[in-house]
């Protein structure tokens, strides 16, 4: 399907398929997908790897004076076809996935200069546009006039159970309460930080797929999407 640049902005809750339904929707209209959480994920990875999170816990300042080090960039896996997340040139699609790195990211993403180190990097990575991003401020901070805004949520125990499975195929040791934990803290911190909480867009549109398949999710969006592409249409003619 061809369109226009449409920017779209998918937000939500942890573990709620933000992802796959963002590269989904990205994939159908030839869009460029941006994973803005593997972007706060490798920030922390970073942070654990060069000792500013250690026994101690997280070394804010000697975090926010790195920050000009960390580089992330996006590239397609030539063999699967999917974008890997690069720190400093190195993949690390798959240490940013750990456990270890998302019992951290939530701390590490409250920091205000990390956050406004990451949305300046994610409004350049979106360019003009044609881009779906996920994550938890796309449609309030990062791009408030995003032509589409979603926000995703589901039931805990369904966002866990997802997870969960996730993680025993990769065959990670772990307990479904233990993912659950995770879950609920993650909700916690990120929807009481002080700075870019994650919350709702007066004028986005709620998705709960706690009930619903992949395919049910796409058919709905791809309605929103005809609408707002009728809507430009209108507006565009309406002008000339
Ligand atoms: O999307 P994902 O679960 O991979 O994101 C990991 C963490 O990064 C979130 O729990 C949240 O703390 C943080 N994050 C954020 N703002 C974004 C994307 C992610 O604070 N736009």
């Amino acid at each position: 399907m061809s369109s226009p640049s449409l920017i779209i902005a998918v937000d939500g809750y942890s573990s709620c398929g933000k992802s796959t339904f963002a590269k989904a929707i990205a994939r159908w209209l030839g869009y460029t997908y941006i994973d803005s959480g593997a972007m706060y994920r490798a920030v922390t990875l970073y942070a654990m790897e060069n000792g500013i999170i250690g026994e101690k816990g997280l070394d804010r300042k000697k975090l926010i004076a790195a920050l000009p080090e960390i580089r992330i960039s996006f590239e397609q896996d030539p063999a699967t076809g999917s974008s890997v997340t690069l720190l400093n040139g190195r993949n690390v699609e798959e240490k940013i996935r750990s456990l270890e790195v998302s019992q951290w990211v939530s701390e590490v993403s409250r920091i205000r200069e990390v956050r406004e180190h990451l949305v300046q990097q994610q409004r350049r990575l979106a360019g003009h546009g044609g881009v779906v991003m996920d994550g938890r401020d796309i449609g309030t901070v990062v791009f408030p006039d995003a032509d589409i805004k979603i926000f995703m949520t589901a039931r805990p125990e369904v966002r866990a159970q997802r997870r969960y499975k996730e993680l025993k195929e990769k065959g990670v040791e772990i307990t479904f309460e233990e993912v659950l934990e995770n879950v609920r803290e993650r909700d916690r911190i990120d929807s009481g930080r002080e700075v870019s909480p994650l919350k709702k867009a007066d004028d986005a549109l709620v998705l709960d797929n706690s009930d619903m398949s992949v395919e049910e999710q796409m058919e709905w969006i791809k309605e929103v999407i005809r609408k707002k592409l009728e809507e430009k249409e209108k507006k565009d003619a309406d002008r000339s």
